[in-house]
């Protein structure tokens, strides 16, 4: 298909909503950004044509289905971003003095970030649980399709639902991700990574994908015939097991640094040791062992350069389900040198002088995003503790 379909245009213009469906009955509220990174047209060009269709067809919609765009500016320019990326500026202390000045101070980026800050706190103040956020993005490199998440038990139970690979744990590496900002609500959302920015399957395989989610949440009223329709559409876009992997290790960059990929690499390739992936300020990087390579970067702009990472065993995803259930977590605070950061008991500090045996991997289990404080210092935040799995227990898909 790739062969006959032109690359995808450079620019793009679009408003801020692409569509807005109310159904008449009761049902999920489903909410799609694309275009949150503006060199990524593939989302918005296939969220428009999903509207086009659905009010083509007068689909009878369950709840409602938005789709919006993240960065107005940069997809009209066919750029990552404006300044900043909209994509890693999502902190609260941020949003707070933007918010203060009534976004008087607020340029370029920032006022993207407001603007979809005012619909998305409307949206929670007006529309009815359960909510659905589903990120839309592409990629620099080559690559199947597949998602990113938080691990959440009540997310890792929805996505399982789709035939791709997942992606566990990118949230301890990126700070001010939308997504980072939207899980501290608790409900469903994860990104979609539909394809190569400019390829234009990018875009059939997201349409499928969103038409897929739409019978999911619900907000379609299918068959089981139909939903395996789609299932196998998007079983056949990848070449990946669709099975749970986590971030291992990232390549940090820095605006100073140089960084140039070697061409050629695909996302998901598995490399043998000794090879050179990257030119990293005039030196040759090289895998010390076989490496599994993530997201290798082929644009200017971006901060990381490469990640590698692992398939998640299957005995740490039915163990950790059970020692969130029975709340393990609570036992770590009898040992030395970790203690809750407040009342909330939502958040461990932990010395690691003292817990020297603290490895990341228990508290991935027990349902904890750890980041590091300072040198002595680890902060893990407990993803099930905003959990709003109560909102879903009705869904065909949880029962
Ligand atoms: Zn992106």
């Amino acid at each position: 298909m790739s062969q006959t379909m032109p690359p995808l245009e450079k620019t793009l213009k679009s408003s801020r909503v692409i569509g807005h469906l109310k159904g008449n009955s009761d049902g999920p509220t489903v909410i799609f950004f694309a275009g949150i990174h503006g060199n990524e047209p593939a989302g918005v060009l296939a969220l428009q044509k999903v509207f086009e269709e659905l009010n083509e067809h007068h689909s009878e919609i369950e709840g409602e289905v938005i789709g919006l765009v993240g960065n107005l500016k940069a997809l009209e320019q066919g750029v990552r971003f404006q300044v900043d990326d909209l994509n890693r500026i999502w902190n609260q202390d941020r949003l707070n003095s933007l918010l203060n000045s009534e976004g008087a101070d607020a340029k370029n980026d920032d006022v993207e970030m407001l603007q979809l800050y005012h619909k998305l706190q409307h949206i929670l103040a007006h529309n009815k649980p359960p909510f659905y956020f589903i990120d839309l993005h592409t990629t620099s490199s080559e690559t199947d399709p597949f998602i990113v998440m938080n691990d959440s038990l009540l997310i890792r139970k929805f996505v399982s639902n789709y035939p791709l690979p997942k992606i566990l744990g990118i949230e301890e590496y990126l700070t001010g991700a939308l997504l980072s900002y939207i899980n501290e609500y608790g409900y469903v959302a994860f990104g979609f990574e539909s394809g190569q920015h400019k390829a234009p399957e990018a875009v059939t395989i997201n349409i499928d994908f969103i038409n897929y989610t739409l019978l999911l949440t619900g907000s379609i009223d299918s068959t089981p015939k139909t939903k395996k329709v789609f299932f196998e559409k998007l079983g056949n876009a990848t070449k990946v097991p669709s099975q749970f992997y986590e971030i291992k290790y990232e390549h940090k960059l820095r605006s100073v640094d140089s960084f140039k990929m070697v061409p050629g690499f695909v996302n998901f390739q598995k490399v043998k040791g000794g090879t050179t992936l990257a030119e990293f300020n005039g030196e040759m990087i090289k895998t010390k062992r076989m490496r599994q390579l993530f997201m290798p970067l082929y644009q200017n702009q971006g901060g990381e350069g490469f990640y590698y990472i692992k398939k998640v065993p299957f005995i740490f995803l039915m163990l950790s389900k059970f020692l969130r259930h029975v709340k393990m977590d609570h036992v770590l605070t009898l040992l030395p040198g970790v203690q809750w950061r407040d009342g909330k008991k939502d958040t461990l500090l932990i010395d690691l002088h003292v817990a020297k045996f603290f490895a990341k991997p228990l508290l991935h289990l027990l349902g904890y995003r750890a980041r590091q404080k300072d040198k002595d210092h680890l902060i893990a935040k407990n993803r099930e503790a905003v959990s709003q799995k109560k909102d879903y227990i009705n869904t065909s898909w949880y029962k």
